[in-house]
């Protein structure tokens, strides 16, 4: 059984940014572009994820925090039709949100993955083409310029992150999912690509789902932030309420 000692120690990451602020007003009149009631996900038979409800609007980044196993990779998985949900309601703009991944991109939902999704085997520049919108990439991270003719396999992490992220951005998706975009890249480079996903946001009109363990980075462009523990709901906030975060994960 893990101690709250134990579940403390997973929680702070990152350097303490003086962040924590009220979301932009007026972000919860706009659209829902995501509602999820009483979400059961898992695996066959085997529920991990209980009676999750949780609302995304345009325009708003939305992060969905918890320890190590706590349901949140279940979830996004379930919310982008990579598994199927065993019970309860998803809806997109308010009508049913139903099908496998590639239908739901159809209706404009980009998700990323918490493994890479870059073609290794292929240039930089081909990676763009294939994506059709090299423009906004490179114009959103201008560092992948320099590195067109090089294989997506030999870029670092950071690189093959912005690659990725990258080309979901450039469909200006209204919807986003992002699985633990933070894995094994510096906070410089999180911090990057953390800051493309609020543009995103705010510019395009985008709601962002963000899935993460470093909590108190996600709070940085959070809005709103979701808990899980255990595979239930523990608490949820504001990013400006992020004492009942910490609360919470230690309880
Ligand atoms: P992490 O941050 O470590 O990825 P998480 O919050 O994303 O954790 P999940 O990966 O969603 O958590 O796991 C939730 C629960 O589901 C865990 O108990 C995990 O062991 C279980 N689980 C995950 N993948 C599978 C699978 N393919 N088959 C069966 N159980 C699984």
């Amino acid at each position: 059984m893990t101690s709250s000692a134990q579940r403390a120690a997973t929680v702070p990451d990152g350097p303490d940014h003086p962040v924590p602020r009220d979301p932009v007003p007026g972000l919860s009149q706009r659209p829902c572009v995501l509602r999820v009631s009483g979400l059961v996900a898992g695996y066959g038979d085997l529920a991990a994820v209980r009676g999750v409800d949780l609302e995304v609007h345009a325009g708003e980044v939305v992060a969905l925090l918890g320890p190590n196993g706590a349901g949140k990779t279940t979830t996004l998985l379930t919310l982008a039709g990579e598994l199927p949900k065993i019970a309860g309601e998803v809806r997109y703009m308010e009508r049913p949100f139903k099908g496998p991944l590639h239908q739901r991109v159809r209706r404009g939902l980009a998700f990323v993955p918490e493994e890479r999704s870059v073609f290794m085997g292929l240039s930089v520049a081909d990676n763009l083409k294939i994506g059709g919108r090299s423009a906004r990439v490179l114009a959103m991270f201008p560092e992948l310029g320099p590195l067109l003719g090089r294989r997506a396999g030999l870029l670092s992490g950071g690189e093959q992150q912005m690659l990725t992220l990258g080309r979901a951005l450039a469909m200006k998706p209204k919807m986003l999912m992002v699985d633990e975009l933070s894995v094994g890249l510096a906070p410089l480079i999180v911090d990057r690509l953390f800051d493309a996903l609020i543009t995103t946001a705010r510019e395009d009109g985008t709601a962002v789902l963000l899935v993460e363990q470093q909590a108190r980075r996600a709070l940085r462009v959070a809005d709103r932030w979701y808990l899980l523990s255990r595979g239930v709901l523990a608490a949820k906030g504001n990013a400006s309420d992020s004492d009942a975060l910490w609360e919470s994960y230690v309880s």
